[in-house]
């Protein structure tokens, strides 16, 4: 069916992809082994060194996000090591105790609600008694994409800090990137994982991880070296010396990250994390003012990438979800895992401003009104009110 206008792609990523990202994309294959490739390859390289706010190493895998975490955990431990993964949602479960478990790891998973972050004192409970040091390593995703909760990583960070545990950090940025404040550095994050189809505005099938350096050492003083040379750290720092990489990468999309790191810094990143803070409040209160309940229950947890919210009892969140597509052109994010059917997810990151967000509200008023879902009115002029405000 011919659709007039644009769709709204309103899922928590992949997200609208700018035009000028598009076009920097519309370009030759060039020779991935010749003079031009290098000035992108370092480009690239730098611009990412910025927006994971580091010095350290950055690696770009022609991946997905799924298996940036899967070379993040190859690359720094070996099979039988002991490791805790804090449960927020989906993704911590998916994209980590799974692959984790699989790779002969020993994951200790630490019972979280799926309703807020990780939280510091259950790591902390996890961490004290381990005298030891049997745990190699903590995972914690920063944004969990399934509910709508950011982690407090500075605090996690200085729980272990305090402990004087030496585990490695590992922290999945796969949607809190480029949206939500993340310092690699400063919060002493040792591999930080991500991909390109969300903050980062590029289409999917980049991979991302920052390494620091005790990461890096880590690596090389493995019990059991892996036999994996696809996600090998070192083999990929040794060409990008020089800005190449040890096998074909994807070239566009590398153009169409060398340009999205572009606007990012003409935006400034601070600016950026200040438009989606705008976005996610504006959510919340249209949110409230239907007076529907949103997952995330921990207001200081509350994620500015996405706002996931619950369905009234016997109502289902898939059939609203098809009727709005259906009817206004409109995706939004499924319920994943338990919260299939019970609850949907509206994205407000990446490419966004003040008029998509005031229309992808429209669309959510207009289709819970059109499903026969209890609310009351006037979320969308709660969240205009809130946009009127000055930033
Ligand atoms: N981690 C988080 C927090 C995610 O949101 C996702 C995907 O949405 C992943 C990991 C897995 O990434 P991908 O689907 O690109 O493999």
């Amino acid at each position: 069916m011919s659709r007039s206008g644009r769709h709204f792609l309103q899922i928590p990523g992949p997200t609208n992809v700018p035009d000028r990202v598009l076009r920097a994309m519309d370009a030759p294959v060039i020779d991935h082994r010749g003079p031009e490739f290098a000035s992108l390859g370092r480009a690239v390289l730098e611009g990412m060194r910025a927006i994971f706010q580091t010095a350290a190493h950055v690696i770009i895998y022609p991946s997905s996000g799924t298996g940036a975490c899967e070379a993040a955990l190859t690359n720094a431990l070996s099979p039988g090591d002991r490791i805790v993964i804090m449960e927020t949602g989906w993704f911590s479960h998916v994209a980590w105790r799974q692959v984790a478990e699989r790779l002969g790891l020993v994951v200790d998973y630490v019972p979280g609600t799926w309703r807020r972050g990780a939280s510091p004192d259950d790591l902390e409970g996890r961490l004290a008694p381990d005298r030891g040091h049997a745990i190699k390593a903590v995972v914690i995703v920063h944004n969990e994409t399934s509910t709508g909760a950011t982690s407090r990583l500075r605090d996690l960070r200085a729980v272990m800090n305090r402990l004087r545990h030496p585990a490695l950090l590992i922290v999945d940025t796969v949607s809190s990137l480029a949206s939500v404040d993340y310092r690699h550095d400063e919060w002493e994050v040792d591999v930080a994982v991500s991909g390109s189809q969300k903050g980062l505005m590029v289409p999917p099938g980049l991979g991302f991880n920052a390494v620091s350096e005790k990461a890096l050492k880590a690596s090389l003083a493995r019990s059991t070296r892996s036999t994996s040379t696809y996600w090998d750290w070192h083999e990929m720092i040794r060409a990008n010396v020089a800005g190449y990489f040890p096998y074909t990468p994807a070239t566009n999309l590398l153009y169409g990250l060398r340009e999205a790191v572009t606007m990012l810094q003409e935006e400034g990143l601070q600016n950026t994390f200040c438009r989606h803070a705008r976005y996610g409040e504006a959510t919340r209160a249209a949110v409230r003012a239907w007076g529907l309940e949103m997952v995330c229950e921990e207001p200081s947890d509350y994620s500015n990438v996405l706002t996931a919210i619950m369905m009234p009892e016997g109502h289902d969140a898939d059939r609203l979800r098809k009727l709005i597509l259906e009817r206004f052109d409109m995706s939004l994010g499924t319920g994943l895992g338990k919260l299939a059917g019970k609850a949907f997810r509206i994205g407000h990151l990446g490419s966004f401003n003040d008029l998509m967000l005031a229309g992808t509200l429209g669309g959510v008023e207009m289709g819970l009104a059109a499903a026969g879902v209890p609310h009351r009115p006037g979320g969308v002029t709660a969240a205009l009110a809130h946009l009127a405000q000055p930033a």
